[in-house]
This record gives structure tokens, sequence and C-alpha cells, in this order.
């Protein structure tokens, strides 16, 4: 099936003959730039996150952007401008989410391994919210805390066991998930919890999984939220906020991605009569339309049983379709009027696992630029040196300028980390 652009536009889109972003030739970046190379539009990561505010105005609701999606300083920087806050998996990610410009009241941390050193640096931070996942966590919270003379504020991430309907890997509010804490038991949880001298519980947390393309999930997830904040106050603990983790899904293909209005409506419907602030862990929806990776055709191999174009870019600057079989569009940069044949589109690695996508009808020859749509999130951020790979280059099109926001990576760079046995 062809690629179509339109729900990438007017961000994406072909004028005058050529694929742009904003307002600016694809070709230019890739001349200017080099290939392979992550491009961002600004107006586009702007546009979303704005989705999320409008349906927000006069709620009391905080956007927390999930930092692991696409970390890069420059994408967290225009959302702190715009007032977003920050969700956060690791002290790296809160050293990336303060050099950003975050506020630190607008950061939650999030996931299960947080270390003493982690905590600690979030406690001197004055983070918004420890999203505690495990009975343990918390006790080594509390202890870290209380060394430092301080309170750590608290959610306890509590696990709905509602079926996400998404891929395994990223399914994550199932009971056979390592995630959050079972839902029986986190009433017990949270009076252990009230108890410790330097843990102050604010509220409670939930993430059902990542790429959902039906909202009812969420909902299903607050319902059973909701029964337990119940169960909480009649046994005195009253919370504050609910966050209501990330996972809207986005379109990659043909998919009939919900609206933002479609997936909040319901959930703040449900929330109106409580006086609860409102936390929201959006990553991909904010990033993964945002971006694509600009790659060019090196070699056509065509075959007997499959046609092999070889493009610059591989499985370790776009790990998706091989890690979980994901579908990119791929759209020529300079679209040809020749016709197409059926491309496998495959990197350098030495590894079959390598492609970025199968049997894509298209009209390429050699020294072609091609753009791997939808590669703002999970892109970048998941690549590799994998065949001692430097990273490539990221740019973010702010209108009619391109801006390098982050070099591509050397190998002297790669090789200067490792040293020899003496
Ligand atoms: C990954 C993650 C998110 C963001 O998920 P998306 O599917 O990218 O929206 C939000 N919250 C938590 C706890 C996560 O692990």
């Amino acid at each position: 099936m062809t690629a179509n652009l339109a729900h990438h536009a007017p961000f994406f889109a072909v004028k005058n003959g050529q694929l742009h972003v904003e307002s600016v030739p694809a070709t230019d970046i890739a001349e200017r730039f080099g290939t392979p190379c992550y491009v961002y539009s600004r107006a586009a990561l702007e546009a979303s996150l704005d989705e999320f505010l409008n349906e927000l105005t006069g709620v009391d609701a905080l956007v927390c952007y999930a930092v692991k999606a696409n970390s890069n300083l420059a994408v967290l920087n225009v959302f702190a401008r715009r007032g977003a806050g920050f969700d956060i998996v690791s002290g790296g990610e809160l050293q990336r989410a303060l050099a950003a410009g975050a506020d630190p009241k607008k950061i939650v941390f999030s996931g299960v391994g947080k270390s003493a050193e982690e905590m600690a640096f979030a406690l001197k931070t004055g983070i918004l919210c420890f999203n505690v996942e495990s009975a343990p966590e918390l006790e080594r919270l509390n202890d870290v805390a209380g060394s430092l003379g301080l309170k750590a504020p608290i959610s306890l991430r509590v696990n709905p066991n509602v079926d996400a309907k998404t891929h395994p890997y990223i399914s994550t509010g199932l009971k056979e998930n390592k995630f959050g804490v079972a839902y029986e038991d986190a009433l017990a949880i949270y009076q252990r919890a009230a108890a410790l001298p330097h843990i102050e519980v604010t509220g409670i947390d939930c993430h059902i999984g990542s790429q959902l393309l039906d909202p009812s999930p969420f909902a299903e997830a607050l319902d059973k939220v909701l029964l337990l904040i119940d169960q909480l106050a009649a046994s005195g603990i009253t919370l504050h906020h609910i966050d209501l983790g990330g996972g809207l899904g986005i379109r990659y293909q043909d998919e009939g991605a919900p609206t933002v209005n479609s997936y909040l409506q319901p959930l703040l419907k449900k929330l109106k009569a409580r006086s609860l602030k409102i936390v929201l862990e959006p990553g991909r929806r904010l990033v993964g339309n945002a971006g694509a990776l600009l790659t060019k055709v090196e070699f056509l191999k065509p075959g007997e049983v499959k046609n092999f174009a070889i493009v610059d870019a591989a499985m370790n600057d776009l790990a998706r379709p091989a890690l979980y079989d994901a579908w990119h569009d791929i759209v020529p940069v300079v679209p040809r009027n020749t016709a197409p044949s059926s491309w496998e589109i495959v990197g350098p690695i030495c590894e079959s696992g390598d492609f970025l996508g199968h049997s894509r009808p298209l009209a390429i020859a050699p020294g072609d630029l091609l753009a791997i749509m939808s590669a703002g999130a999970y892109g970048m951020a998941m690549s590799s040196n994998y065949n001692t790979r430097p990273r490539v280059a990221e740019v973010m099109v702010d209108g009619d300028q391109a801006h390098l926001i982050r070099r591509r990576e050397t190998v002297e760079e790669l090789l200067a980390l490792e040293s020899l046995l003496p």
C-alpha cells in the first residue's frame, strides 16, 4: 500500500515536488546535516501538546511529557516553554529535564528500579511526586528521605489489570506485567505509606500501556482507580491528584488513532465531581508524528524473490521495526513519476532483522532520499551504537530555519570511552 502524508500535514508535506518539513525542503536538511538524520517539526510538537492543553482548559491538570519517548534537550525545552511538566524514569532523565528548563514542581518520577542515589537527587530537586511501583521501593524511599531530613511525596502506581489491547511488549497494565502494585494489595501498601514518617501520600497513578488505539481501557482503568480512591478515603487517606499515565496511540499507517478529545472527555466526565488534580503522562502522542528519519538509498539489489533497497539508516538508528515489527510509512523525499516496484527497505547492519519496511512500492534509484515517517517517538531515544555506528544527527525545523539539536557522533568519541588492558 502506498504511503499517504495527509496525517502529517501541514508539518510534513510535499510541496514543489519534494518533501518539506514546515518551510524547509528535506533535501536541504540532508545536504546540510548529512544522512541518516532525525528531523523534528517544532510546530508539530507544539500542536500535539496544544491538543491536550486545549481539552484541559479550566481543569486543574498537568501534562507531564514522558521524557523517554524522545529526550532531546531541545524537544524537552519546547514543551517546558509551553508549561508542560515531565515524567522521568531515571536520574539521567531528571538531569536532562532540568537542563532543558523544567520546573521541578512539575516532574513526576516513574520506574520500577529507582536507586537510592536517584531518589536522593530527585528529593533534593524537590520534584512533584514519586510514582512508587512496589512495597520495597516505598521503604527505600522513606529511608533515603529520612537520611536527608525530607519528606517524599508519593503516588502508588496501581495495576488495574485491564487489557490495553496493544502489543504485548508495550502493554503494562496486566497482572503479569512487572509494573506497579497489584490492585488488591494497594490499600495495604497505602496504609503502610501513610504510617511512614518520611512519606507523604499525595496521589495515585496508573499507566496501562502504549500505543492504545481504543480509548475504552483508559476509562475502565479509571473506574477501578476511582473505586480504590473511595476505599482509601474511607480508611482516612485523602489523595490530591490522580495520574492517568500515557499511552494514547498515534497513526503510523492507517490505524484510526483516537482524538485527544475522545480520549479525555470520558475521563474528565468521570472526574468532574471530584476535587482531584489530573496528571497525564503522554509520550508517543506528543512526539511520534512530529519526527521523521531521513535516509539515503545506498544500493539496490533486485533479486528473484525479493528486491532489497539498502539504505544508510538501520535498526540501530530506528529499532521499532526490528523490535516490534512496527510499521513506519516510507516516502521518497523527491517523488519520481516512474512505475514503482516492491522493495525491502533494509539497513547495513549484519542482522536479518535489520529492516525498516517490507514490500514497499517505491520508485527509487541509488542516491535517492527517503523519509521514514512517524519516527519522533522511541526512535533516537532507543538508538544504539551497534556495529560501531555513531548515533545520527538530530535537527529541529522551526518555520524556515533548521537547527542542529544533536550533532552526529564520531567513531573517535565511541572509542574514547574504551581502553586496552595494561
Ligand atoms: C512509557 C511511559 C509513558 C509514556 O507512554 P506513551 O505510550 O509514549 O504515551 C508514560 N508513563 C509511564 C510510566 C511510562 O512508562
